[in-house]
């Protein structure tokens, strides 16, 4: 539908961007981000990670080392959404956003999303991941268990949440407790913060289709669209590689990195499409 009216313009400093990263990542997908979207909005961006670079503080103040374990269980991705929650909590900030080292953050975009809530409602944005309510068993006590189903927003995609949201959430996200609540459902991260929304909480997720993951065809996102999207990603989508499409002005000479799997949608997306010119 339309797009509402501004319920409060948004500075940047009132988001707070968490970017999940792990240390065998830092070179291979952080530094394109360094030197794309992160670069224009280091003020609302945190990068979470899981082992020290004298290389990546040097570049940027706003490096987080969670002291989880760079393994990629369920424990240790609940340990650093955990840590990225308190650190929310105590910055301040009006909203939440969390987003994967494989995605592409239009923040004029995302400042006009969030700019359309009010933050010290409950609001939980983003996009599911599945096309119905994901079933789950919860553990109520040491031997009783029993069904749950809730919808999530997808890790892969971003997603963010209020301040007033968040606050309410603290008795199962603060300190510790996320990863206890984790292992309740035995769910990963971002079922998690679902759970704890729309399960414990009775949030139901807003969805909204301009947040996308690799996870879904890249394609199909229209370009004359591409820049009223709020994040954009790419990977492997049914064992192919999937990117948005965007036909640059630039030639493989002037734009050789394209070459790189990996560096070929964002740079181009950044150079071509949220360029200091056409944002
Ligand atoms: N990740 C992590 N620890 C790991 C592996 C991955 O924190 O051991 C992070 C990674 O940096 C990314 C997210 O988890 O932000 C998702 O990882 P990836 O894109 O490799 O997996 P997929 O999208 O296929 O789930
Ligand atoms: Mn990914």
């Amino acid at each position: 539908g339309p797009p509402r009216p501004p319920a409060e313009p948004l500075a940047p400093r009132d988001v707070f961007i968490a970017v999940k990263t792990t240390k065998k990542f830092h070179r291979a997908r952080l530094d394109l981000l360094l030197e794309t979207w992160i670069s224009r909005h280091e003020e609302m961006t945190f990068i979470f990670t899981d082992g020290e670079d004298e290389a990546l503080a040097r570049r940027t103040g706003h490096v987080v080392n969670t002291n989880c374990s760079a393994a990629h269980s369920r424990q240790a991705l609940s340990c650093k959404m955990a840590v990225e929650y308190d650190r929310f909590i105590e910055s301040g900030r009006k909203w939440f956003c969390h987003v994967d080292d494989d995605n592409y953050v239009n923040v004029r975009a995302l400042l006009r999303l969030l700019g359309s809530y009010p933050h010290t409602q409950d609001v939980y944005l983003g996009k599911p991941s599945l096309d119905r309510p994901i079933q789950a068993t919860e553990r109520v006590s040491e031997n009783k268990v029993r069904p749950v189903h809730f919808w999530f927003a997808t890790g892969g995609a971003g997603f963010c949440i209020s301040r007033g949201l968040a606050l309410k959430m603290s008795p199962w996200a603060s300190g510790g407790h996320f990863m206890s609540t984790a292992e309740r459902i035995r769910l990963p991260d971002d079922c998690t913060i679902g759970y704890i929304v729309e399960a414990l909480l009775g949030v139901p997720l807003v969805r909204c289709g301009l947040f996308h993951s690799h996870l879904e065809n890249l394609q199909q996102v229209p370009a004359s669209e591409l820049h009223e999207q709020v994040t954009l990603s790419y990977g492997m989508f049914e064992n192919k590689r999937n990117s948005v499409h965007i036909k640059g002005p630039f030639s493989v000479e002037a734009d050789p990195s394209r070459n790189q799997a990996n560096r070929k949608p964002l740079d181009q997306a950044a150079d071509v499409c949220w360029g200091q010119r056409l944002c």
